[in-house]
């Protein structure tokens, strides 16, 4: 194996995992602990498979402090499917309640049309995407099945540091979040949650595997056209087994709820473990690099402060002009696909919690290298 150190990765996603999940993946790949299998090549209903699944499901019921009344589903078809799937399941065809705040939110409620009545309860467009609207000016439905949000923007870079209290509100649906891009980054206040989904590409494992985690008194009302393999009901009868689920990438999600779990991170208040020393890490990285890019009179954020992500951070230099010299100046230094979405431009930074503090620290060790030399 090589010694030299991996380059940094700044993917939106599919993004870096632990180094140390990748080695034991590696390690495992011909010959899972003595069974004389890889993972690929099990059965998902066998004994060998089926225990990786349970562990992987108590693993992230810990991590994420997952009451028992909610339902883990391990499913297909990423976050993108979710939007219809969702609508699907929850709606019975009525009316939902959609707030956007960035391209995600924004497919999101597109989708939901297709199956029922989504309603613009809010919106941040006037603002480019770079605030989040002030709770009391929600306009929410009475009739409302959920309301949906999407909690971290992974393209603009805006991140509900708290999520909605609906009942405060005056609305008694069920909160829908959407949650791809910082899932398992923070707590999630369950108290105020009907459904969380993620696709696993952010900070869970790699593509195929989505993450639905919904209070299970929500769930047995599908459309009666909804695909068995995405009625929440059928998939939690089935222990998401209905069909084959994406059987390696629930494997390696498991493998890094246990790396989250073990996580260790020593602070002023004393030392943090698990998802608390996650979370610690995830502000002092986000801080670092906000920090240099507001103080540093060459690069810019146009993110409301109240609202700025920890996992996914846009930046511009001065220019578009200087963009293709920034990106192969970081190419070139081991910071990889640091290049902005096409939709907003510039450039940006995703953060997840597989990225170390070092490696925030390369990045602004290098964009004042550059901005010197650019200036
Ligand atoms: C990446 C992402 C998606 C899309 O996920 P797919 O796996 O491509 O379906 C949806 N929502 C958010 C917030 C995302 O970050």
């Amino acid at each position: 194996m090589s010694t030299s150190p991996r380059p940094f990765n700044f993917s939106a996603g599919p993004a870096t995992l632990p180094e140390e999940v990748l080695q034991q993946a590696a390690a495992e790949m011909l010959d899972w602990r003595g069974s004389g299998m890889g993972v690929m090549e099990m059965s998902h209903r066998g004994k060998e498979f089926t225990s990786i699944a349970e562990q992987a499901e108590a693993d992230l019921r810990t991590l994420l402090a997952i009451p028992s009344h909610f339902k883990v589903l391990f499913m297909q078809g990423g976050a993108i499917a979710e939007n219809a799937i969702i609508p699907m399941n929850l709606s019975r065809g009525g009316v939902v309640d959609h707030v956007i705040t960035g391209s995600w939110s924004q497919k999101s409620a597109k989708e939901a049309r297709k199956y029922c009545t989504a309603k613009l309860a809010a919106s941040n467009e006037a603002d480019h995407h770079t605030t989040l609207p002030a709770h009391g000016s929600w306009q929410l439905s009475d009739d409302a099945t959920y309301v949906h949000v999407c909690s971290n923007e992974t393209i603009h870079g805006v991140e509900m540091h708290a999520l909605p209290d609906l009942a405060a509100l005056g609305s008694t649906a069920p909160l829908v979040i959407d949650c791809s891009s910082h899932i398992a980054s923070r707590p999630i206040d369950w108290s105020r949650v009907g459904l969380a989904y993620a696709g696993a590409q952010k900070n869970i494992g790699p593509s195929g595997l989505t993450l639905v985690i919904v209070r299970e008194d929500l769930i047995g009302h599908a459309l009666p056209d909804t695909p068995s393999a995405f009625d929440y009901q059928v998939v939690a009868d089935n222990g998401s087994m209905y069909n084959t689920p994406p059987t390696y990438a629930w494997y390696i999600a498991g493998l890094v709820f246990q790396w989250a779990l073990k996580q260790r991170e020593v602070t002023p208040q004393g030392e943090l473990t698990g998802l608390a020393a996650i979370e610690a890490r995830n502000i002092a990285k986000a801080q670092l690099l906000y920090d240099y890019i507001d103080g540093s009179g060459y690069y810019t954020n146009k993110v409301a402060k109240d609202c700025r992500s920890r996992m996914n951070i846009p930046f511009f230099l001065p220019d578009d002009s200087l963009n293709a010299a920034f990106l192969a100046s970081t190419q070139g230094a081991g910071l990889l696909q640091l290049k902005g979405h096409k939709s907003v431009g510039g450039m940006r930074a995703s953060i997840y919690n597989a990225m170390p503090l070092a490696g925030v620290q390369a990045l602004v060790d290098h964009m004042k290298q550059f901005a010197a030399s650019h200036g």
